[in-house]
């Protein structure tokens, strides 16, 4: 390398994008300008108040009373990996859906932590069967159990949730939630509900970007983890670790991303100001805005009404259409980011997100407009 090679990179002008698809969406204009604002130290007392906020925001958010309600400096696979890496042993047995990819990629998180993983199944685009979760629970007698509340792949809401925490309760066993694509867009509650362990995203329904993940655990979880024979495997997301920054000490442990808690302080601000149950319908009358739009057109979605997840829309693919050249078309004349379909389900539907920002009538009617066009 040349010293005088220096690169000359043009000045940084992203393209103008509406964001409908599974994430990121749109981050709020308020969000944005938070980030703009000057860094503090990770242990100045203004940056510990924004943390302190957080949290607040957070339980908020999560429903949750529980002490350990934090930030994950990463994204929602970080919060994952949190989850499991802390709370599954060496040799524990742990149970996962394969109804999706997130929940296959919960199985191989908690592999990895060196957990034993066995499938609970259902057909993609269809939520677990309370029924079969309690099937599985004989036959395997997990110690830890994960679900996806709402799985971006399919657009599947898991409905009958305490069911679930039931089951696995009365087996003793430790409940992990994804809520990555649905907390804070639909109905989600953790303490009511008995869930162990949840995480989340900030760039999809928070309409923040991505990089502080929201994360709670209970104290019967926080108590497993405090009994680990040994350390979780990764040092950056133990939960020991992490917390000596976010519990009462606020001692350094790694340097927080100050500018994305920024962004995450200011993204629950817009939350609690809106009100959470007002967010959760503001959600379900967008989306379904948009998928009365979209059916009006004679296309259909992958899911039927009592399992729908309106903050990621699966719609199919109507007959004899190509959905890269939707999708492609899409984004090159009208600037609007969906994606296709995953596995099962490729070539199928078309993923279209509505969430947070992204979750208003304009970003609809700019999309049903476009989609109407594009298939003309
Ligand atoms: N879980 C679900 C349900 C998701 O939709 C995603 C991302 O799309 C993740 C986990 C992983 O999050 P990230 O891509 O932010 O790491």
């Amino acid at each position: 390398m040349d010293m005088d090679d220096s690169p000359a990179f043009a000045e940084l002008l992203p393209p103008d994008r509406t964001l409908m698809g599974p994430g990121p969406s749109d981050v709020h204009p308020r969000v944005l300008r938070s980030m703009a604002t000057p860094l503090v130290g990770y242990l100045d007392d203004y940056c510990v108040e924004i943390m302190d906020d957080i949290q607040e925001g957070l339980r908020y958010l999560f429903q949750t009373d529980n002490e350990h309600t934090l930030a994950v400096s990463g994204t929602g696979s970080a919060a994952m990996e949190t989850a499991f890496g802390n709370l599954v042993e060496p040799d524990e047995t742990v149970l996962v859906p394969d109804n999706g990819y997130f929940g296959a990629r919960m199985g191989e998180m908690a592999e990895r932590a060196g957990g034993e993983v066995h499938t609970v199944s259902a057909p993609w685009g269809e939520p677990l069967d309370p029924a079969d979760v309690e099937a599985a629970f004989e036959e395997h007698s997990p110690t830890v159990f994960g679900f996806v509340h709402g799985e971006t792949s399919t657009g599947v809401r898991q409905t009958r949730v305490s069911e679930l925490t039931e089951i696995a309760h009365e087996n003793d066993a430790y409940v992990v939630a994804d809520t990555v694509a649905s907390l804070g867009g639909v109905e989600f509650r953790t303490d009511e509900w008995d869930v162990d362990v949840v995480y989340s995203g900030s760039q999809k329904c928070l309409s923040a970007p991505p990089g502080a993940s929201p994360i709670t655990f209970n104290d019967r979880a926080v108590e497993k983890v405090h009994a680990r024979e040994e350390p979780a495997r990764s040092w950056y997301l133990d939960l020991e670790g992490v917390w000596e920054y976010w519990g009462e000490e606020r001692n350094y442990h790694h340097t927080a991303p100050v500018s994305t808690l920024y962004a995450l302080r200011e993204a629950l601000r817009l939350l609690a100001e809106e009100g959470l149950e007002a967010t959760w319908e503001r959600h379900e009358h967008v989306a379904g805005a948009l998928t009365d739009g979209v059916e009006a057109m004679g296309v259909g979605l992958n899911t039927p009404e009592e399992y729908w997840l309106p903050t990621l829309n699966p719609v199919r693919v109507p007959d004899g259409v190509e959905d890269g050249q939707v999708i492609d078309r899409l984004l090159t004349e009208h600037g609007i980011e969906i994606v296709g379909g995953l596995g099962a389900l490729d070539g199928e539907i078309f993923r279209v997100g509505c969430m947070g920002h992204s979750a208003r009538p304009a970003n609809v009617s700019q999309f049903v407009s476009a989609f109407g066009a594009v298939l003309a």
